[in-house]
C-alpha cells in the first residue's frame, strides 16, 4: 500500500537541490541524464579514473562482451541501431557510454581523477572529500559506485616469485604479448570463460586452472547485418519490440524463476546444459571433469557458444588438481606437476561486498557505513540505509543481480530515488531515509525469501555472504518492477 503525503512545506524547503553523483559508469551518467531532463541541473559526477565507462573502462580483456543482448542492454530511452552482434563486445559498450554522455551533454559535468575518500551528513547536508584534496557540498548523494569493480586476488603462495607476467582479468596488461605463449588462466567464471574462448588461438598453449566446473548455456552471437542495422535506423520501434522481447524472455524465463529452487523452468535450463556438454564434449574423461555436481543457475550462468570448443583444442589443457603454489616458472599443483608458463591471468572475480567502500560514509549520527555494515552491507531495498539520510544507492547491496540488464535495474532504481528526493524538493522534509523497522522487516524477509532461492541450493558462488545465505534480491523481477514503481512512504522516516 502506498502513502500519500500532503505535507507543510518545511521551513528549508527549497527547489534549488545539489545532487554528487559518484561514479561516471553506466548508473552515474543515467542520473547525470535524468536529473538534467528533470531540471536538476546542479550536479556534479566524481569519478576515480580519468575515462568514464565504470566496468566497461576496466575489462578490456579479450573476448570481452556482455552476456545480455546488446538493444536490452542500452539505455531504455537511448536505442543504438548500430549494435554489432547480439551479444557486442566491451568496447562498443564503452563507446556506447562514451556517445551517450556526449549525446546528453553530461561529460563536461565530471569532474576525472576524483576519487571520493569520505562523505559525511554535516549539519543537513552531504560534504564530500576527495584523494586529492578538493571538498564540494551537496544535498543528495547518489552513490553509483559499482558492483563488481574491486579485484579478488587469490592468495596464491609464491605468486610474487612466478618470472612471467601476471594480472587479473579486469586489470588486463594490454604490454604483454600472447601470440605464441603458454598462458595459464585461474578460475572459471563468466571472465575466464569469456578469455579462453578468445585466447585459445593466438597463444601457443593454454591451461585452464579449474576449482569448481561451470554449466555452460549454448547461446549464439550472430552479427547484426548492414540491412538490419539500417532498419533499426528508420524504424527505432524494431530496436524497441527487440528490447520488449528479451525484457519479456529474461523477466518471465529467467528472472522470476530463480528466485523458486523448485521451479520447472529451472529444470529445463539444468537439461539445456546437461545436453550442451554431453553433446559438445567428445572425450568422456574431459566431459566429466566439466560436469558441475551442482544445479545449473546456483551459479551465475555462464552463456558461450565457444568454450567447449576452445578447451578440446589441441593447445588447450583443464587442469582440475588444485593449485599447490606458484613458482618462478609456472604453477605446480597438489599430484606434484609443473605446469610452466609465460602468463597468469587471475580471472578470480571481485570483492563484492564493498559497494562504496573504500569510500567512508559517515550518516547523521556520525555513524561511519563501514561499522554499520560490519556483518555485511545492507540496504532497504537496496538503496537506503537508515540514518544516512539523502544517500541513496544504485545497485547497492540486497538487488537483483544476476543474468539481467544492470541498466534496467538501474533505471527503475532511480525513477524511485527521484521520487524520493521530490519529497525533500516539495518541502516535504529535508531528509529522507529508510526507518530502522523497515529495514528490519524487509531484512527478515528478504534472509527467509534468500533460502528458497536456487542460489542455495548447495554450490558456493559470489551470491552468498559469509554465513552462505545469499544476498541478491530473492523476489521476483517483477516484484522489484513494483516496488520500485512508487516508494511506500511510510517505511521512510522523514525529517
Ligand atoms: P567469478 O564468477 O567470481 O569467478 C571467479 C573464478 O575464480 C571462479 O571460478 C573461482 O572458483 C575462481 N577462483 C577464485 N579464487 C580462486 C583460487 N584461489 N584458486 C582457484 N580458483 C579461484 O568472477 P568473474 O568471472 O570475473 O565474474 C564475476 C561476475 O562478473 C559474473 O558472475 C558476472 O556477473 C559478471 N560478468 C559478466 C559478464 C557478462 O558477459 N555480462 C562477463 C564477465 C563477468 P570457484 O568457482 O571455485 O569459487
Amino acid at each position: 500500500m502506498t502513502t500519500e503525503l500532503h505535507p507543510t512545506p518545511s521551513r528549508s524547503g527549497r527547489s534549488d537541490r545539489r545532487f554528487l553523483i559518484i561514479g561516471a559508469g553506466m548508473s552515474g551518467l543515467l542520473s547525470a541524464i535524468k536529473l538534467k531532463e528533470a531540471g536538476q541541473g546542479d550536479f556534479t559526477i566524481y569519478e576515480k579514473a580519468d575515462r568514464l565507462g565504470g566496468t566497461w573502462r576496466e575489462n578490456t580483456y579479450p573476448g570481452i562482451a556482455c552476456d545480455v543482448p546488446s538493444h536490452f542492454y542500452s539505455y531504455s530511452f537511448a536505442p543504438n541501431p548500430d549494435w554489432s552482434h547480439r551479444f557486442s563486445p566491451g568496447s562498443e559498450i564503452q563507446a556506447y557510454f562514451e556517445a551517450m554522455a556526449r549525446r546528453y551533454g553530461v561529460d563536461s559535468r565530471i569532474q576525472f581523477g576524483k576519487e571520493v575518500t569520505r562523505c559525511a551528513f554535516e549539519n543537513g547536508r552531504w560534504r564530500i572529500e576527495t584523494a586529492d584534496g578538493s571538498t564540494d557540498v551537496g544535498d543528495f548523494v547518489i552513490a553509483a559506485t559499482g558492483v563488481l569493480h574491486h579485484p579478488a586476488y587469490p592468495k596464491l603462495e609464491g605468486l610474487g616469485c612466478f618470472e612471467g607476467a601476471v594480472f587479473h582479468s579486469a586489470r588486463w596488461n594490454h604490454g604483454v604479448s600472447l601470440a605464441g605463449k603458454r598462458v595459464g588462466v585461474v578460475g572459471t567464471g563468466s571472465s575466464a570463460i569469456q578469455i579462453v574462448s578468445a585466447l585459445v588461438d593466438p597463444v601457443a598453449e593454454l591451461t585452464l586452472f579449474q576449482r569448481t566446473a561451470q554449466w555452460i548455456m549454448p547461446s549464439a552471437n550472430p552479427a547484426y547485418s548492414q540491412e538490419e542495422k539500417a532498419e533499426f535506423r528508420q524504424h527505432p520501434e524494431a530496436m524497441q519490440a527487440i528490447r520488449a522481447e528479451v525484457s519479456r524472455a529474461f523477466t518471465q524465463g529467467f528472472a522470476n524463476v530463480l528466485v523458486d529452487a523448485e521451479s520447472p523452468v529451472l529444470q529445463a535450463i539444468h537439461a539445456a546444459c546437461v545436453a550442451n556438454l554431453e553433446n559438445s564434449v567428445k572425450d568422456p574423461e574431459l566431459r566429466e571433469q566439466l560436469r558441475p555436481n551442482y544445479r545449473a543457475t546456483c551459479k551465475r550462468l555462464i552463456m558461450s557458444a565457444d568454450f567447449y570448443d576452445a578447451i578440446q583444442r589441441p593447445n588447450a589443457k583443464l587442469v582440475t588438481q588444485a593449485i599447490e603454489r606458484v613458482e618462478k616458472s609456472g604453477v605446480r599443483t597438489r599430484d606434484g606437476r609443473l605446469h610452466e608458463l609465460d602468463v597468469l591471468v587471475l580471472a578470480t572475480g571481485f570483492r563484492v561486498d564493498r559497494f562504496v567502500r573504500p569510500m567512508q560514509v559517515i550518516g547523521r549520527s556520525g555513524a561511519a557505513l563501514d561499522d554499520v555494515w560490519k556483518h555485511g552491507p545492507f540496504a532497504y531495498l537496496a538503496i537506503s540505509v537508515p540514518d544516512f539520510p539523502n544517500f541513496f544507492m544504485l545497485n547497492g547491496p540486497n538487488g537483483p543481480v544476476g543474468n539481467f540488464s544492470l541498466i534496467d535495474v538501474a533505471e527503475l532504481q532511480l525513477a524511485y530515488i527521484l521520487q524520493l528526493v521530490e519529497q525533500v524538493r516539495s518541502g516535504a522534509c529535508d531528509e529522507v531515509c529508510a526507518s530502522r523497522e523497515a529495514m528490519e522487516r524487509f531484512d527478515a524477509e528478504r534472509k527467509r525469501a534468500a533460502s528458497r532461492t536456487i542460489w542455495a541450493s548447495g554450490c558456493k558462488s559470489w551470491y552468498l555472504d559469509d554465513q552462505g545465505l545469499p544476498t541478491a534480491w530473492p523476489w521476483t523481477f517483477d516484484r522489484f518492477r513494483e516496488e520500485m514503481s512508487t516508494p511506500r512512504l511510510e517505511d521512510y522516516e522523514l525529517r
